[in-house]
């Protein structure tokens, strides 16, 4: 008699609560993903002077262990005119999404903070290797993704624009010997 009581009372608060689950794909009623859901691969637009943060260095090329990304670097104009601290900048690039393994590799090994998991996880395609982004649809899956996280680089060396890049630099450099006479 206790037990049904129990289970009653089990049966009662269930039929109570809200839903736990999500009506995907319905837009309104899916959940909120989670900042650190990693997503594709994306490249990062680097607003202070509107440009790519990708050199086109191949690191992450050389590293993806599926070998689904491909890249060209060029001359960076804007280095010889003194607007950009990029020498080299992409040219081109492409992830054959369709390949892809989300494993972050690439992510990792960059050393210009121009690559990141995004949360775009929707791009199924119906053939096989169909599914290839290229520079221009990975800048703005990037972009997306900055936006919505308010992405910061990690290290001040990788922003583009010279003025900036010092200017952080010598806070950093003030905030640190502030530190360090604070604790001699
Ligand atoms: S994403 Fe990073 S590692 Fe890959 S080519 Fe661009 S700068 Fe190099
Ligand atoms: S996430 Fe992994 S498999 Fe996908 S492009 Fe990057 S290194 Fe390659």
């Amino acid at each position: 008699m206790l037990g049904s009581i129990k289970g009653l009372k089990v049966t009662l608060a269930t039929m109570m609560r809200k839903p736990v689950t999500a009506q995907y794909p319905i837009p309104s009623k899916r959940l909120d993903i989670e900042k650190r859901f990693m997503g594709f691969p994306a490249l990062l637009w680097d607003d202070s002077n509107s440009e790519p943060y990708c050199t086109g260095c191949m690191v992450c090329v050389r590293e993806c262990p599926t070998q689904c990304m491909s890249a060209t670097m060029t001359d960076n104009d804007k280095f010889s005119e003194e607007k950009s601290t990029r020498k080299k900048i992409i040219e081109s690039f492409e992830i054959n999404l369709s390949r892809c393994i989300v494993c972050g590799i690439c992510v990792d090994v960059c050393n210009f903070d121009a690559i990141e998991m995004s949360h775009e996880h929707e791009l199924s395609k119906f053939q096989r290797n169909a599914n290839r982004a290229n520079l221009e649809s990975l800048l703005d899956m990037g972009k997306a993704f900055q936006a919505k996280i308010g992405w910061k680089p990690v290290q001040v060396k990788n922003i583009g624009d010279p003025v900036l890049r010092e200017k952080l630099q010598a806070e950093a450099k003030a905030k640190l010997d502030a530190k360090m006479e604070d604790s001699s």
